[in-house]
C-alpha cells in the first residue's frame, strides 16, 4: 500500500508539474499576445424576441497565437483574471468595443447596443470610470448605448464596492446587466443593491428548454421576477427556433444565440446587421 501511494504521489505530482508548466507556458505567451496584437474582439448580435430586430452586440473576445490558433476566451481569462493581466486587456476590450460601436453608428447601423464583459477585477479598480469617461467623450457615445455585463458571483465578492462603482458606471450612461442569471449567487437580494437594466438567463435553462419543464419554469420564473424588478430579459444561447418560440411566448424581451448568429469578427458581421436593419 505505501509503495502504491508513493506511485499515486508521483503520478500526482508529475500531473501537478505538467499543469502547473502549462500554466506558466500559457502566461508567458500571455504576456506577448498583448504586445504581438494578437487580440481579436467578436461581436454576436442580441435579437428582440418580438419581432427579430438585431439591437445590439456582445463583445466577446479571442486569442489568436501565432502557432497554437485561436484560444477561448475560458482558457485565459480566468488566468488574466488571478495574475491581474485582465486590467490592461480589459481597457484594451473597453477602447476596441467603443470605438466599433461609433464607427457602426456612424455608418448608419444604429441604433445598436454595445454589451462587454466585465470581471470582477475589474470593478475593483476606480480608475475605470475615468477610462470609460475619456471612451464616452471621445466617441460621443450616448446613455445606453454601451453596456455593462457582470456576474451575480463578480459583484457579490465585495457587494459593497461594487454598488458604489456600479452606482457610477451607471451615472455615465452605461447599462448594467447581469450575466449568467442563476448561476452564482443563491441569494437574490443583489438584485436589488445594484442599479441593473437588464438579466441574462445562462445558457444551462435555455439549452433544453423545450424538453425539460424544469428549465421552462425556472426560465418562466426568472422572467417574472426580473419584470416585476423593472428589468429586461435576455436569454443566452438560443439554438433552434423552437427555443426562440418558447422564449418569446414566456415573455423573453431578447435573444442571443447560434440559431441567429454566432461570434464574428466586425467585418463579418456587418453585412449581416445591414441585411437585419434592411439597409
Ligand atoms: P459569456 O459572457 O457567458 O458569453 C457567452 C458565451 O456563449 C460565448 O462564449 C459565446 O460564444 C457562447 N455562445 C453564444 N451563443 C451560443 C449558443 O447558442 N450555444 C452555445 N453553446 N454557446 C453560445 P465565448 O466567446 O467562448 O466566451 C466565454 C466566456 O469568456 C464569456 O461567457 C465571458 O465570461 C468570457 N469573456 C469573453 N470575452 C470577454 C471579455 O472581453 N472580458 C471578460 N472579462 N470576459 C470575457
Ligand atoms: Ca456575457
Ligand atoms: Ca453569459
Ligand atoms: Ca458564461
Amino acid at each position: 500500500a505505501k509503495a502504491q501511494g508513493r506511485a499515486n504521489y508521483q503520478f500526482y505530482s508529475e500531473e501537478l508539474n505538467r499543469s502547473a508548466m502549462a500554466r506558466l507556458d500559457l502566461e508567458r505567451k500571455l504576456r506577448n499576445a498583448a504586445a504581438g496584437g494578437e487580440f481579436e474582439l467578436w461581436y454576436q448580435p442580441q435579437y428582440r424576441a418580438c419581432d427579430g430586430q438585431a439591437i445590439g452586440v456582445e463583445a466577446l473576445l479571442r486569442w489568436r497565437h501565432p502557432q497554437d490558433g485561436l484560444i477561448p476566451p475560458d482558457r485565459f481569462i480566468p488566468i488574466c483574471e488571478d495574475n491581474g493581466m485582465i486590467l490592461d486587456i480589459g481597457r484594451w476590450v473597453m477602447e476596441k468595443a467603443c470605438a466599433q460601436l461609433a464607427s457602426w453608428r456612424n455608418a448608419g447601423l444604429a441604433p445598436l447596443r454595445m454589451a462587454i464583459n466585465v470581471s470582477a477585477r475589474q470593478l475593483r479598480d476606480t480608475r475605470i470610470i475615468d477610462l470609460l469617461r475619456a471612451q464616452i467623450e471621445r466617441h460621443g457615445i450616448g446613455p445606453g448605448e454601451l453596456e455593462f455585463e457582470v456576474t451575480e458571483s463578480s459583484v457579490m465578492e465585495r457587494p459593497d464596492e461594487a454598488a458604489f462603482i456600479l452606482g457610477r458606471i451607471k451615472a455615465l450612461g452605461v447599462s448594467l446587466a447581469i450575466d449568467d442569471f442563476g448561476t452564482g449567487h443563491s441569494s437574490l437580494a443583489y438584485l436589488k443593491r445594484f442599479p441593473l437594466d437588464r438579466l441574462k438567463i445562462d445558457r444551462s435553462f435555455v439549452s433544453d428548454i423545450e424538453h425539460d419543464c424544469n428549465d421552462a419554469a425556472i426560465v418562466s420564473a426568472a422572467i417574472s421576477l426580473a419584470h416585476g424588478l423593472g428589468l429586461e430579459v435576455v436569454a443566452e444561447g438560443v439554438e433552434s427556433a423552437v427555443q426562440w418560440a418558447q422564449l418569446k411566448a414566456l415573455g423573453c424581451d431578447e435573444l442571443q444565440g447560434y440559431h441567429f448568429s454566432r461570434p464574428l469578427p466586425a467585418e463579418q458581421l456587418e453585412p449581416l446587421l445591414r441585411a437585419a436593419l434592411n439597409l
